[in-house]
């Protein structure tokens, strides 16, 4: 029987055969020929023979193939490297028919590794039009180059493109580079955005963060990509920069901020105007940028799972029509929660629907995917587990575990405030829950009681993942503004930059709510609440037992650095007098025993099906990577 190697070599020529007769032919005439897909996975799989990864192009450059004295380099290029993979091609065809495979192999890797270089050399030289042919598929087949090549400093064609501040290079790699990894770092860890920062590359900073780029990230001397900017002390770019709601506390290997690094008045100038005390900007900046890095740590947990749901794409569509409603559960700010069964198993699920004109009018879709792809990620005792998820041409369905308790908000709203025992209990629980996400680096960031869940046996569970209420809280009522605008750290509020501790003051707010009824500084008055958060002594009552008291002081402490859990993390928590005596396995093993919730009626509220349906049911394909079919 023929190897398997074999086969797949063979298929990879019969892809470049094609592309070689498509060439020269209209692109939408041609034939698409990636359906080899991952072949040359497969054949490093089965084959054990490695591939050079992309960070080590081999030493032979695309030099040899190049004539040296051009006078006009970029079209010399592109002649060059079509030349190159026409010869490979002839090679790679004669080694196949002698059935030469182990050497059929080399040469192919020997071309992609030319590919990269090609690349390299290509964003270096600012050869735009080169560039696009290098990474268009319809040229190269599984040939085309790799965005994430590296050169022998570890920078990437991105890196290339931002140090010289190539704009259109840029824009090309970002929309055609497949998977480009937007945060590459050198062998100084150093990103593009720090790169495109060092050289003041503004418009070329500003697309990259747009598009993913990760403002925080600190290099091998600690600095992030707006110490750098304020050092240079480039008005335009750190204003910008700024704007962004950078982590302003991340101090560099001298221990010092990006506010300490240049002492300059018309840098400090900058820092101080660009700390606005208007608060309807404050969800615009708040969120974003830590979501984007965020988005990509998780997109990369996905994608090293074996359990990879774009695998299940194809297996499986569901669409609205396979479940049926039963009653609202919520109204979110996207869109509604319904409880649902599914119409074969009678399962119920709670049914998140997102409309996508909503996100996407305001630019929310990053944060919706972040929502799926966290739910789908993380399998936890007390996180909410996303069991499917797909999409209508209008809306966007997650599928979560429904827990009939109903949310811990309704629980405060019937019965004001709960004992400290059974805080305790719901404390432990969510304690857990955000141990698992920081574990991930993952900042909740939006702990109030409407986001925990009640499962059936009373446990909470955290639920509500990513969605920024960007514009939308300006709408709510005026009350439930103040209700969940109570649930905002004093440094998000300051915006002087925040980290993990926020979650640690929100379990704090927490706490305080379900002892006493109502959040800490609480003011019908917004104005007066901000200042109260920022300014004011907590004030706790006498009546509580000494270790409870001192848990919300250590907690609601404004100072992020002398929160407790800022140093030792949630573990420090952990350690905390009012949680001595509880047996943390016990806790994870849902061993504690909470009040026997109010279970909510499942009794149907006889909606018409259409309350979940779209206009066209048609799954559309406008977002990839969507949907998802849990275990
Ligand atoms: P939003 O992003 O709009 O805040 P949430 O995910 O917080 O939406 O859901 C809104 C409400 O729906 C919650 O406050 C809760 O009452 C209800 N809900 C959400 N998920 C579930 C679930 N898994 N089981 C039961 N009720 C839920
Ligand atoms: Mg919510």
């Amino acid at each position: 029987m023929e190897s398997i190697m074999a086969k797949n070599l063979k298929k990879l020529l019969d892809g470049f055969l094609i592309l070689e007769k498509n060439h020269g032919k209209n692109p939408s005439d041609v034939t698409q020929t990636s359906s080899s897909g991952d072949i040359l996975n497969k054949i490093k799989d089965e084959t054990s023979l490695f591939l050079p990864s992309y960070g080590s192009i081999s030493e032979g450059t695309l030099a040899q193939d190049l004539p040296s004295n051009n006078f006009n380099p970029g079209f010399r290029h592109i002649i060059a490297i079509q030349t190159s993979k026409r010869n490979f091609i002839r090679k790679f065809s004669d080694l196949i028919s002698t059935e030469q495979y182990v050497e059929a192999l080399e040469s192919y890797k020997e071309q992609i590794s030319k590919m990269d270089i090609a690349l390299i050399e290509a964003v270096g030289s600012n050869n735009v039009s080169l560039c696009r042919q290098l990474l268009d598929r319809r040229e190269y087949g599984e040939l085309v180059a790799q965005p994430n090549a590296k050169d022998t400093e570890g920078n990437t064609p991105l890196h290339i493109a931002a140090m010289h501040g190539h704009l259109k290079i840029c824009e090309i790699l970002l929309d055609y580079g497949d998977n480009i990894d937007k945060n590459p770092i050198n062998i100084h860890k150093k990103t593009p955005l720090h790169l495109a920062c060092i050289n003041n590359q503004i418009p070329l900073a500003q697309l990259l963060v747009r598009s993913g780029a990760n403002i925080n990230i600190p290099d091998d001397l600690e600095n992030t990509p707006v110490h750098y900017s304020a050092q240079l002390g480039s008005k335009e770019l750190l204003e910008w920069l700024l704007n962004k709601g950078p982590d302003l506390s991340i101090k560099n290997s001298e221990g010092k901020t990006a506010m300490e690094i240049n002492t300059r008045e018309s840098v400090q100038e900058i820092f101080k105007k660009e700390q606005p005390h208007n608060t309807n900007s404050l969800f615009t900046l708040a969120k974003p940028i830590d979501l984007m890095g965020m988005i990509q740590k998780i997109n990369k947990i996905i994608h090293n799972s074996p359990n990879n749901s774009e695998d299940f794409d194809n297996i499986q569509k569901l669409s609205p029509g396979h479940f049926r409603p039963i009653k609202i559960l919520g109204k979110g700010s996207f869109g509604e929660v319904f409880l649902v069964e599914k119409k074969d198993t009678k399962q119920l699920f709670a049914m998140k629907i997102l409309m996508k004109n909503k996100i996407m009018g305001q630019n929310l879709l990053k944060y919706a995917m972040a929502e799926r792809n966290i739910a789908s990620a993380i399998k936890h005792p007390f996180i909410v587990c996303l069991r499917y998820s797909f999409q209508t041409d209008n809306k966007l369905y997650l599928l979560l575990d429904y827990c009939p308790g109903g949310s811990l908000g309704g629980f405060l709203l019937r019965e004001k405030r709960f004992s400290e025992e059974r805080s305790r209990i719901y404390l432990c629980e969510i304690l857990l829950a955000l141990e698992e996400l920081h574990k991930r680096d993952i900042i909740y960031r939006d702990l109030k009681p409407d986001n925990i869940v009640i499962d059936t046996d009373g446990h909470a569970l955290l639920t509500d993942f990513g969605l920024s209420k960007e514009g939308v809280i300006e709408k709510d009522s005026a009350k439930s503004f103040c209700g969940s605008a109570a649930y905002l750290a004093p440094e998000i509020l300051k915006r002087t930059g925040h980290g993990k501790a926020v979650d640690c003051y929100l379990l704090g707010v927490l706490l305080y709510e379900m002892i006493i009824g109502i959040p800490p500084f609480y003011s019908q008055n917004k104005s007066e609440m901000f200042s109260n958060i920022k300014k004011a002594k907590l004030r706790v009552p006498t009546s509580l037992s000494i270790e409870c008291k001192n848990l919300l002081r250590d907690l609601l402490q404004k100072d992020p650095n002398k929160r407790l859990g800022c140093v030792g993390g949630i573990s420090q928590i952990k350690k905390h007098e009012f949680f001595y005596g509880i047996d943390w396995d016990l806790v994870y093993n849902r061993g504690l025993r909470p009040p026997v919730p109010y279970i909510m009626s499942n009794e149907s509220q006889y909606l018409p099906e259409v309350i979940i349906a779209d206009s066209q049911n048609e799954i559309n394909s406008s977002l990839p990577g969507w949907t998802f079919i849990g275990k």
